[in-house]
């Protein structure tokens, strides 16, 4: 495994909509390896492809375990994911993205997503998300279309830097790939 580098926005490569993954093989399973320990190091709780400037139809998403309720961190690999439902009922909340390094907004989204998609070896998978995990999923597929948070922010004011006081304050959360500002956990992914 190897760590990438994380680009970030400015960088054309974030702004194209990533081509459909046709091979599978070693060098797909290096890339999602790769992704995952990237993430992992970052932290964050998900990453796409075209963040390491590869632009092709690959995600990692992890959620860090919950101690207090004993469940333990859950990892995805997703090969052309695409959204297939969500529901109606939308949900505002934090988003940060590890290619928008020190901004958050806040980012309508439904609270339910069922993906469907490819394991590295091209088995077909699919997963009904809730809440938290299915705004990350979210966010990581709009990187498969050159989407970025900040686009789905309703208002301007709603994307803030984070202070260096809050970046301080955040530093033991970072450790879980949260922040915490306003008591509220922000996604960075
Ligand atoms: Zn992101």
């Amino acid at each position: 495994m190897a760590l990438r580098d994380i680009i970030t926005i400015g960088h054309p490569t974030l702004r194209k909509k990533a081509r459909k993954v046709t091979m599978f093989g070693p060098a797909l399973r290096q890339l999602i390896d790769d992704m995952i320990e990237t993430m992992r190091v970052a932290p964050g709780v998900g990453l796409a492809a075209p963040q390491v400037n590869i632009s092709q139809r690959v995600i990692v998403v992890e959620l860090p375990a919950d101690e207090e309720t004993g469940t333990p961190a859950e990892l995805y690999a997703f090969v052309n994911p695409e959204i297939v439902k969500t529901s109606r009922e939308i949900e505002e909340n934090q988003e940060g993205c590890l290619s928008v390094p020190g901004y958050v907004g806040e980012v309508p989204r439904p609270t339910m997503a069922v993906i469907r998609g490819q394991d590295g070896d091209g088995k077909p998978q699919r997963v009904r998300a809730y809440d938290y995990l299915a705004r990350v999923f979210q966010h990581e597929i709009d990187h498969l279309n050159g989407v970025l948070f900040i686009d789905r922010v309703t208002d301007p004011a709603k994307i803030h830097k984070i202070t260096p006081e809050e970046a301080e304050n955040a530093t033991g959360e970072m450790a879980e790939a949260l922040v915490l500002m306003d008591g509220e956990a922000v996604l960075m992914a």
